[in-house]
């Protein structure tokens, strides 16, 4: 019988326009299937991790198909729907599902050439049989420390040398630095319990006394800590975990490991996961309040007819409440619950809640989190077990992990821009993205905001989805009261102290006074974003990039926001050599100065950038703020997300002027959310909150609506605006950013691409352009923008823009040109 010969096209992480064929050896054929993983060579040596798409008996018409070197999966790792997702990522947002598949998958599950490996540091007590190859890159990494997969086949001078490597892995003498899936290890804790020399008490007698005899003291001790820690309970006595013991005991694993030798300890290993699998539910989901009770029912009647709800509620509303309370609905009917949240570092206290409700149903998923723990939730949702990690709480990427009964899909916040990713592609929208998965599971979407997008509030406005509102904070608390403080009149009488009116400080004076908190928002980090040449006009300014440095105080540095850069304050300006440099404008750290002038006694903490590189720093600051530790919060757009405290009364914006005007057809609408979502954290029981917001344009139209809170207002006179100018809703915009080490370079194509994409599009095309900041680490950048129709038919005209584009780029002098290729810009 002739042999079936079959052929798999395969997605590989990396930006090719096409999928590869390869050809799958016989001896595979039984076990190859789509959805799974697979080793493959590409070009010369490269080695790298792909995706099964498709399996057929075609062989491609124009290349020879190299075979399939290994299997990395038994079954899928991702199911029909998700390579379907990935596709329709990438042919929406013009990237390659390449692409796609390495912002997909966790880097965990991707093996590639460049995996380095290393050698176990135990491995010097394992027995020596090691085939030749095997000895030789044994040595290899003795000298090396570590090597690739590319590294291997050259020493070895061998194409082939995966399963070498994976032989000496299972042997574990070596092991990959970026955990493969084959070697993703469960992580394990010892316990101690007590061995067959010890386990009654007459024994433990004789144990001691010997133990006393033999002048074992550390031996005597760690027992004693052990009787102590390890309770009697139901005839027996528990288990402590080594380490804990260790520590109890101030004994090292060689003293548990000489007692474990005499009988007297014995030591067991558990797995544990890495998830909180300890953490049980400990609370219902609570009942809703009459208010909430009834946008529950609206959710619920909407979603018979339509797959699509916003749910529209002032901050503290309840709305995650009610989120809770479908989320419960959803897990009855066996279905699984993906609930998205903007920048997930920031937001523990929403974890913390569904925890409480859910327990371990819920997992956690996203970039602050390691490999290990990404890929432990990845497989629990890929094994579906019931029960655990059907609630997944993550950042945009959750999206990709493997559902298969996807019911319901939350979108917390949903206007926030982070939503969308920037660089580097797939420069996808999650919420965007989310509806459409929801779409394809037949699952329903819930849109959550205190302050929803335009275009979201427009989609509700058209009855594409349905808008369900909520108008009143849960328990009575009042909406704040927001004043304007016309910082013009305080300047002119001098009353201003740096950059506090005197209204803010009095205000401050008597939150501090009753023992309430303060949140103090300026959306700029460091200390002064500006320092000036008093007699010339001179600024600092980035070497790599065409932006003023900004000055930290506490580094001594002037920084830059953009690529990094860093470098000493200067003494004297660079062009006049005038020493009359000025510092204009504040930061948050500024702010954080002034404080400790005029409130010596208060505490003070600021949440920004600076202050939050690490997971724990962030948590710590909102603890510590949470607890009343900290009296007064400064901090940059950090403070206005998802926070819930119950003792804020004052919040004060530092300064509104530069969110009234900000070259962008979004500025206003970015003005109004910062604004609305920050004044949002004031208010107590019993008390109403208050917000000042400081600004020398009291009049602006922006502000007046602030102050009245009102969100429908402001809809109506930014869509109109959109409408008239043509922006989005109405428009679908595309943005073609082009980056080159040459200025000129840069230039010469972005007027070629001009000249031949006006042909097509005449005005509906802006530029080309020199971007805000334009030049960015050294690369001079010139943008385009397109607009297009909402129509079926402009779906072709993006492809015909971009392949334009790329044409051009591949002309000779064009080559090094980088492109990016925005799909609904944010
Ligand atoms: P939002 O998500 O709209 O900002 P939250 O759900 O965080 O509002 O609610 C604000 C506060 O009010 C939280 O502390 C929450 O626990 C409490 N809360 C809201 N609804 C209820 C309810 N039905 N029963 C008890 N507490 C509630
Ligand atoms: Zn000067
Ligand atoms: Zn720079």
């Amino acid at each position: 019988m002739q042999r079936e010969t079959l052929f798999a096209d395969v997605i590989l992480p990396q930006a090719l326009p096409q999928l590869l064929t390869y050809r799958v050896p016989h001896i595979l054929n039984e076990s190859v299937c789509e959805g799974q993983r697979i080793i493959v060579q590409l070009g010369k040596s490269k080695l790298l991790t792909g995706i099964i798409r498709k399996l057929h008996n075609t062989a491609p018409a124009n290349y020879a198909a190299k075979y399939i070197e290994a299997i990395l999966d038994e079954k899928p790792l991702i199911h029909e729907t998700q390579m379907q997702l990935w596709e329709w990522i990438a042919n929406y947002y013009c990237c390659t599902v390449g692409e796609v598949m390495n912002a997909a998958l966790p880097s965990g599950l991707k093996l590639a050439s460049e995996t380095k490996f290393s050698l176990n540091p135990e491995w010097e007590e394992l027995q020596h049989d090691w085939s030749d190859k095997e000895e030789k890159i044994i040595v290899a990494l003795q000298s090396r420390g570590t090597i690739t997969l590319d590294d291997a086949s050259e020493i070895l001078q061998l194409k082939q040398v995966q399963t070498i490597l994976k032989r000496l892995i299972e042997k574990g003498a070596i092991i990959s630095e970026e955990e493969l899936r084959e070697k993703f290890k469960p992580k394990t804790v010892d316990y101690v319990t007590l061995g067959a020399t010890a386990d009654t008490e007459e024994k433990l007698q004789i144990i001691f006394s010997e133990l006393e005899k033999r002048k074992a003291q550390k031996q005597s001790d760690t027992l004693m800590i052990f009787l102590q820690q390890s309770a009697w309970d139901q005839g027996k006595r528990n288990e402590v975990p080594r380490l804990k013991l260790q520590e109890a005991a101030k004994v090292n694993s060689g003293v548990i490991a000489a007692m474990v030798e005499k009988n007297i300890f014995e030591v067991t290993t558990k797995e544990v996961g890495r998830l909180a699998i300890h953490l049980l539910a400990s609370d219902k989901v609570k009942s809703l309040s009459e208010e909430q009770f009834g946008a529950y029912n609206e959710i619920n009647e909407c979603f018979k007819e339509k797959d699509i709800a916003l749910l529209h509620g002032i901050t503290s509303s309840g709305k995650t409440e009610i989120y809770s309370t479908l989320i419960e609905d959803a897990l009855k009917t066996n279905k699984q619950v993906l609930f998205l949240l903007p920048e997930i570092a920031l937001t523990t206290q929403i974890i913390h809640r569904l925890r409480k409700y859910f327990g371990k149903r819920v997992g956690v998923y996203h970039s602050g989190y390691s490999e290990n723990e990404r890929t432990e939730v990845w497989n629990k949702v890929l094994s579906d077990t019931p029960g655990e990690c059907d609630v997944i709480l993550g950042a945009r990427s959750a999206l990709f992990l493997p559902f298969n009964r996807l019911g319901l899909v939350i979108v917390d916040e949903e206007h926030e821009q982070s939503y969308k990713q920037q660089d580097p592609a797939p420069r996808y929208h999650a919420r965007d993205t989310a509806i459409w998965l929801a779409k394809k599971f037949n699952a329903k979407v819930l849109l959550g905001s205190a302050t929803p997008s335009i275009e979201t509030f427009w989609n509700a406005k058209q009855n594409r989805y349905k808008l369900v509102t909520l108008t009143k904070r849960y328990g009575g608390i009042e909406i704040p009261e927001i004043e304007i403080c016309d910082l013009r009149p305080e300047t002119k009488a001098k009353t201003m102290k740096n950059n506090f009116s005197s209204h803010l400080i009095n205000a401050m004076q008597q939150a501090l006074n009753a023992g309430e908190q303060i949140i103090l928002f300026q959306n700029r980090r460091g200390y002064t974003p500006l320092w000036e040449c008093h007699s010339c006009g001179w600024i600092p300014q980035c070497t790599r990039c065409d932006v003023s440095l900004t000055y930290h105080k506490q580094a001594n540095l002037l920084k830059c926001h953009y690529c990094g850069y860093s470098t000493p304050p200067i003494q004297a300006c660079n062009a006049c050599g005038s020493k009359d440099v000025r510092m204009i404008g504040f930061g948050t750290e500024k702010i954080e100065e002034d404080l400790s002038l005029f409130f010596p006694e208060a505490r003070v903490q600021r949440l920004d950038l600076d202050t939050t590189r690490s997971k724990s720093g962030y948590q710590k600051i909102i603890s510590d703020f949470e607890s009343g530790h900290t009296q007064i919060l400064v901090g940059t757009q950090m403070v206005t997300k998802g926070l819930d405290f119950d003792n804020v009364s004052l919040v004060g914006i530092m300064n509104a002027d530069k969110m009234l005007n900000y070259p962008d057809f979004r500025s206003i609408e970015r003005g109004y959310q910062l604004m609305m979502q920050v004044a949002g954290r004031a208010g107590r029981k019993n008390k109403q909150g208050k917000v000042i917001i400081q600004t020398s344009a009291p009049n602006h139209w922006l502000l007046e609506m602030i102050k009245k809170g009102d969100y429908n207002a402001f809809y109506e006179k930014e869509i109109n605006e959109r409408h008239h100018f043509g922006y989005p809703p109405f428009v679908r915009m595309l943005r073609i950013t082009l980056k080159h080490k040459e200025d000129d370079v840069c230039d010469k194509a972005a007027e070629h691409i001009g000249k031949k994409l006006r042909a097509m599009l005449d005005d509906k095309l802006l530029g080309p352009e020199k971007p805000y900041v334009p030049r960015i680490n050294n690369y001079y950048l010139r943008q385009l923008l397109v607009k297009l129709d909402k129509r079926p038919e402009s779906n072709a005209l993006k492809y015909t823009i971009v392949k334009t584009i790329k044409d051009t780029l591949l002309e000779t002098e064009f080559k090094q040109i980088r492109l990016a290729i925005d799909v609904d810009p944010i």
